[in-house]
């Protein structure tokens, strides 16, 4: 059943998405942003954010999230919470099917994003929520004065071990390789936090506890010794997956489930446009995703108007 009709469907309410939808408001095209979560997508975690232009002191990732927000629907951006679930093509109609319902877009952005990898270990499922963490800007406080361990070596991990410092009693960083990816500014703060210390070329095996998190389970991944580590929580920060299961056998994408555009955001089918940390070869910033969305509505609008 096709519920509504629009000029432009956004699959997502991120910094692309939202910007996207800033735009094609303004032209004065229908516009509908589908969301499945929190509206401002990852950028929400962010506690500052210190590059976004135009904020010389920061501004946090909520606030932003906020904004932007407000800043499209003035323009006449509705936006509704649902999930995309697929994409039919009908002649020149883009149907778009979610769980509430299908709507209907001459063009659609697509700005869905990306979503933390899983560890993929014993105990991770059963656990998350009960010590098991996916967002140390959220959770850090539930762990305050105890100790807890971070999985990962790049710029959010160590962020992010960063902020659980303000915290917890001890941060243990538990990376696969022997040095960290993060930037050197991070290294240094991370190396300079007597709360955070660093278990090198390790893998976390397993998660162990009753009700909540009690104790990891490790193995030295060059010697295979294997120890345990007694803590009330562990943040995982191992990466990001595109959030393009549904676009499956719609549109093409490369190894990882990125989607292929050229420089003007479109893809293979004409119509279909993608922006922000979904697209292959993203820088995975804040602005960059904006930016893709501002050129995803200009080139969805000349679509439309041709
Ligand atoms: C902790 C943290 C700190 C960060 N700090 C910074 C920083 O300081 N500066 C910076 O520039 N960048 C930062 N980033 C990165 C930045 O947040 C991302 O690059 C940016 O949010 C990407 O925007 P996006 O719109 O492409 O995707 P996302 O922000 O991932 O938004 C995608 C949205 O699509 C929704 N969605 C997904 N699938 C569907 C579906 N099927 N149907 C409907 N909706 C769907 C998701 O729920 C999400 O809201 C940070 C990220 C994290 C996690």
């Amino acid at each position: 059943m096709v519920s509504e009709e629009y000029d432009v469907i956004i699959v997502g309410g991120g910094p692309a998405g939202l910007t996207a939808g800033l735009y094609t408001s303004r032209a004065r095209l229908s516009s509908l942003l589908l969301e499945k979560g929190v509206m401002g997508g990852q950028i929400v975690e962010a506690e500052l954010v210190e590059n976004y232009p135009g904020f010389a002191e920061g501004i946090s990732g909520m606030e932003l999230s906020q904004l932007m927000h407000q800043q499209a629907t003035k323009y006449g951006l509705k936006t509704i919470i649902a999930e995309v679930t697929g994409i039919e093509l009908q002649d020149e109609q883009k149907v778009i099917k979610t769980t509430k319902g299908n709507f209907t877009a001459k063009a659609v952005i697509i700005a869905s994003g990306s979503e933390r990898q899983k560890l993929g270990v014993p105990g991770e499922k059963e656990l998350t929520g009960k010590g098991v963490s996916y967002c140390a800007t959220c959770d850090a406080p539930f762990f305050t004065d105890q100790p807890i361990a971070i999985v990962g070596g790049g710029d959010a991990a160590i962020t992010e071990a960063l902020h659980l410092a303000k915290f917890a009693s001890r941060v243990t960083v538990i990376h696969r390789r022997d040095q960290l990816r993060a930037t050197r500014i991070l290294q240094e703060k991370a190396f300079s936090e007597p709360k955070i210390e660093f278990l090198w070329s390790t893998v976390v095996d397993e998660i162990e506890g009753k009700d909540v998190v009690e104790r990891l389970k490790l193995r030295q991944v060059i010697t295979g010794a294997k120890s345990a580590l007694d803590v009330a929580g562990i943040f995982v920060s191992i990466g990001l997956k595109p959030n393009t299961d549904y676009l499956k056998g719609v549109l093409p994408l490369d190894d990882l489930g990125h989607i292929i555009t050229n420089e003007n955001m479109e893809t293979e089918i004409p119509g279909i446009f993608a922006a922000g940390d979904v697209r292959h070869n993203s820088a995975r910033q804040a602005i960059c995703a904006a930016g893709d969305g501002a050129t995803a509505a200009h080139y969805a609008q000349k679509f439309i108007s041709r």
